[in-house]
């Protein structure tokens, strides 16, 4: 099944080049009272929503995806966690240019295993997050600004202390995420938590319809100049590992969010650029670079 929001917040089963509204399916959600559970309501929901999807699927009217706005496919992730440097290609880059490390964030293993063991993972703001369509705005004008595609993670359930063997329990699905961010000496919950910059969809795609997590090309065009090109098994630190050590430190909600680290080729984009993301299994998505 691929999940999606859509235009003033419908919800839709992207089939092809279309997009079926499902909406009628949000009348099944619970309606909730003051202090509301933390995590996303649809995806803590969606387990007992399957039939009620597939009822509402049969004549459902459908659009080209092409007309409507895409909007993030969570709507409420109580927090978005990130990998940092986790492919080796990237480690090497962005330890070659000064303009990436600021002499701050040098990614030198400094004898630790890994770069998350030696960086541990890092929190984006909530509100940083948007939809395809809605775009990024630059935050940081005159300064670098660039693109990150990673396969974002989203958590089905609520866990603490998963071990990496039973990661995949935990697994609602997967979605393109895109992590913007500045370069410079701030810290990266500074630098990548700006309004507009994670972008994730173009929908969720649940656990089911992916073969193998840990084998997916993926890329990013800008303009339609490939700029990233990388396959999800180079990962340093895989998705289970991830879940693992994400857990360790939170409990993780349905809807929560992990970006597991981008690949080499990051560079900048300027306001009028449009990103084209794609995953395997996943899909495409176009976003446009707002001034
Ligand atoms: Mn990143």
């Amino acid at each position: 099944m691929k999940l999606c929001r859509f235009d003033e917040g419908r919800l839709g089963l992207i089939e092809g080049d279309r997009v079926r509204d499902i909406s009628v399916v949000l009348d099944q959600l619970p309606t909730l009272r003051w202090p509301i559970p933390a995590g996303d309501m649809l995806i803590r929901e969606l387990p007992n929503l399957q039939d009620e999807m597939a009822r509402a699927r049969d004549g459902a009217p459908s659009y080209p995806l092409d007309d409507v706005q895409l909007l993030s496919p969570i709507a409420n992730p109580s927090k978005i966690i990130a990998a940092p440097l986790n492919y080796h290609a990237h480690v090497s880059e962005s330890a070659a240019d000064a303009a990436i490390h600021n002499g701050v964030h040098l990614p030198g293993y400094d004898g630790f295993s890994s770069p998350v063991d030696k960086f541990g993972v890092f929190l984006k703001s909530t509100t940083s997050v948007v939809g395809a369509g809605e775009g990024v705005r630059i935050a940081f004008p005159g300064r670098r600004n660039d693109h990150e595609v990673e396969l974002a993670v989203v958590i089905g359930k609520q866990c603490k202390n998963v071990v990496a063997n039973d990661a995949a329990h935990v697994i609602a699905g997967y979605c393109i995420g895109l992590d913007m961010t500045v370069r410079g000496t701030e810290d990266r919950s500074y630098r990548k938590s700006a309004d507009t910059y994670t972008v994730l969809g173009p929908c969720l795609v649940t656990r089911d319809e992916i073969h193998d997590p840990n084998a997916l090309d993926m890329s990013l065009l800008v303009n339609g100049a490939p700029r990233q090109q990388a396959n999800t098994r180079d990962l340093i630190t895989g998705i289970d590992e991830l879940v693992a050590i994400a857990s360790r430190l939170y409990t993780l909600y349905p809807g929560d969010v992990i970006l597991t680290g981008t690949p080499e080729g990051v560079a900048s984009i300027e306001p009028g650029d449009l990103m084209t993301a794609t995953i395997e299994q996943i899909g495409s998505m176009h976003v446009r670079i707002l001034g």
